[in-house]
């Protein structure tokens, strides 16, 4: 489901899309994970037992129109969101925030380290394309690093781990990919939204990502600027023990094979998640 965009942005950009893209997947009866192009999105909430519910992302630029049309197919006509909460401000996860507010005016929370690169006063370092072989990866200087600014929306997350609108969810601090990167976990049936703490695509390769190939991965590494926080964050997720995860890139993951994945990716992080070389990683 290629979307035809006129945007700057686009001229600049190279087609990317999935197999995924424009599917959703209930991946529980109240999670449900909305690929755009290349980037996951995550509806919080049951649409049989309540009309509340949380967007969690906001995908790709220039995206609002068919995330509008996917929340209302969802929760029915007119439906929104109580609110937005940001794993991290990268492009493709912040990507149609702006333009959803138009309409939908709702708070977004992040973390407070987050915060400068959502309210304009702070850019992203460029992707590294020397981190990786992939094609993406050779791309990612392409890509917008751009700060935004949603300062009339955006609230730092509460400080005790609670998240504003989605009971027995904790946010937990996850971050090397980007300084204020966050996870969301219910600890009753262990569920994981990772964001890009870790994937289960290599996303650095177009292949890969076209495909939606699983294979479990560390952070996208073109834009991961701290290694060794984003080592500490996998392993802090790991001990969580997650039945499910629903991760910023890829598919969903669950049960043993999340389990035996996510241990693998702790045991071997130098080899598979950590780059070899690249300006970011010394
Ligand atoms: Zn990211
Ligand atoms: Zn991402």
């Amino acid at each position: 489901m290629q979307h035809n965009q006129d945007s700057k942005f686009e001229e600049t950009f190279l087609p990317m899309t999935s197999i995924g893209s424009g599917v959703g997947i209930a991946v529980l009866p109240d999670i449900y994970c909305y690929t755009d192009q290349i980037v996951n999105l995550v509806l919080v909430g049951n649409p049989n037992e309540s009309e509340d519910f949380v967007l969690i992302d906001t995908g790709m630029p220039k995206s609002a129109d068919e995330i509008k049309e996917m929340v209302e197919e969802r929760f029915g006509e007119g439906a929104k969101p109580k609110a937005i909460v940001l794993t991290h401000g990268h492009f493709d996860h912040v990507g149609s925030v702006a333009e959803l507010l138009e309409e939908w005016k709702i708070p977004v929370y992040a973390h407070e380290l987050e915060i400068p690169y959502l309210t304009g006063q702070q850019d992203y370092p460029p992707g590294d394309p020397n981190v990786a072989s992939g094609l993406v990866a050779k791309m990612s200087p392409m890509f917008p690093n751009h700060g935004i600014d949603i300062s009339a929306n955006v609230h730092v997350l509460p400080a005790d781990g609670t998240i504003p609108n989605m009971p027995n969810w904790m946010w937990i601090h996850t971050p090397g990919h980007t300084p204020g990167h966050i996870s969301l976990f219910r600890e009753q049936d262990r569920t994981l939204i990772a964001g890009d703490a870790f994937v289960t695509v290599k996303q650095e390769s177009l292949y890969k990502v076209m495909t939606q190939t699983q294979e479990i991965s560390g952070p996208p590494k073109y834009y991961t600027t701290d290694w060794d926080a984003a080592f500490e964050s996998v392993k802090k997720l790991e001990t969580l023990k997650p039945q499910v995860a629903v991760t910023g890139h890829g598919l969903p993951m669950s049960g043993g094979e999340l389990a035996e994945n996510l241990t693998y990716l702790v045991e071997h992080f130098d080899e598979i998640g950590r780059p070899d070389s690249g300006k970011y990683v010394n």
